[in-house]
């Protein structure tokens, strides 16, 4: 598959949860038609540019069938699927650790479906049927859950839920540059010690993010592309760095 030629772009907002936006439930696509191959265009460019994996409308709060999706590393093989359906199953089913662009910065385990067969329309309006094995079958149906409202962490126990949401609230206030002690700590603690410092994230959320400069991560975060969770955590990792030598130290005396 190929990925669209995309020429006039807009990247769209993501829905965070807990918004209550991302339960509505999709309708199916009536037409095929410009408008839909336009938002397509738009969903793929928000999801490269995020990065993601996959995107359902219900996440930029559109309530239509459609989800865009690429797996590849080289991230120009584009799928998309019009209103889905899934007309078969496995009965096997797999763990797998999820996350997604709604809820960034959580992952956590989901049983689901190891095989599905989806029947969808591409972006031309064609029927087609996939059989889908791995992280696909997983995304699949990721994805399918956001045209039903739901979001993966719903399958998680209560108390987990809880806290997350707790998590989510409190990281989406806008991002604080000033005063804030994570960024203090790393410009004055890390960055004089190890002149480098690595935003860890899952390959399939694009990777780790490495920056040299305090200037550069600082600018990152302000722009709100690092989650202030994976800053929080780099800090952490970095910090025990620099404390094992001390740690070494004091334990030999
Ligand atoms: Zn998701």
């Amino acid at each position: 598959m190929r990925r669209i030629p995309v020429f006039i772009m807009a990247l769209l907002t993501i829905l965070q949860y807990p918004d209550p936006r991302l339960h509505k439930v999709a309708k199916p696509v009536a037409e095929v038609d410009d408008r839909i191959r336009q938002l397509v265009k738009d969903m793929a460019e928000t999801m490269y540019d995020a990065p993601g994996i996959g995107l359902a409308a219900t996440q930029i709060d559109v309530h239509e069938q459609v989800i865009v999706m690429d797996l590849s590393e080289t991230r120009d093989e584009l799928r998309v699927f019009i209103n889905p359906e899934i007309v078969w199953r496995s009965d096997e089913q797999k763990v797998y650790e999820e996350g997604g662009l709604s809820v960034p910065g959580i992952y956590d385990e989901v049983e689901r479906a190891d095989r599905v067969r989806v029947r969808a329309l591409n972006e031309k309006g064609e029927k087609f049927e996939l059989d889908a094995d791995g992280l696909l079958a997983v995304c699949i149906q990721h994805e399918m859950d956001h045209l039903k409202g739901r979001v993966f962490v719903e399958y998680l126990s209560p108390l987990k839920r809880n806290r997350i949401k707790q998590k989510m609230k409190k990281a989406f206030c806008p991002p604080e540059v000033e005063n804030n002690p994570v960024l203090q700590i790393l410009q004055h603690h890390v960055f004089p010690r190890t002149g480098t410092v690595t935003i860890r994230r899952p390959a399939k959320f694009g990777g780790d993010r490495e920056f040299t400069a305090y200037e550069d991560l600082e600018r990152a975060y302000a722009a709100g592309e690092i989650h202030p969770l994976d800053l929080k955590s780099a800090a952490a990792d970095h910090l025990i760095d620099i404390l094992a030598p001390v740690h070494d130290y004091v334990c030999s005396r």
